[in-house]
C-alpha cells in the first residue's frame, strides 16, 4: 500500500485525490489518508502529490503513518 505522510498536514492539494483509481484517499483530521485495504500499489498517486508527502510502505520509518493511514481511514469519510 502507499501511505500519506506528514508533509500533507494542512495541504489537502486534491490532485492525489483526483487520480486514484479506487477512490481510497480519505478525509483526516488535519491531512489526507489511504486506505490500505483499498489502496491497489499502482503508485499513480505519489508523482502528483506536489508536497512530496505519498510514499510507498516499503520506506523505512513509516510506521506510524501507517497506522494513522489505517485509522482516519477507517472513521473519517471518502474522498
Ligand atoms: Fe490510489 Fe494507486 Fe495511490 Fe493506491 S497507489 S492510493 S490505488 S492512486
Amino acid at each position: 500500500t502507499y501511505v500519506v505522510t506528514d508533509a500533507c498536514i494542512k495541504c489537502k492539494y486534491m490532485d492525489c485525490v483526483e487520480v486514484c483509481p479506487v477512490d481510497c484517499f480519505y478525509e483526516g483530521e488535519n491531512m489526507l489518508v489511504i486506505n490500505p485495504n483499498e489502496c491497489i500499489d499502482c503508485g499513480v498517486c505519489e508523482p502528483e502529490c506536489p508536497a512530496e508527502a505519498i510514499l510507498p510502505d516499503t520506506e523505512n520509518g513509516l510506521e506510524k503513518w501507517l497506522e494513522l493511514n489505517a485509522q482516519y481511514s477507517a472513521e473519517w469519510p471518502n474522498i
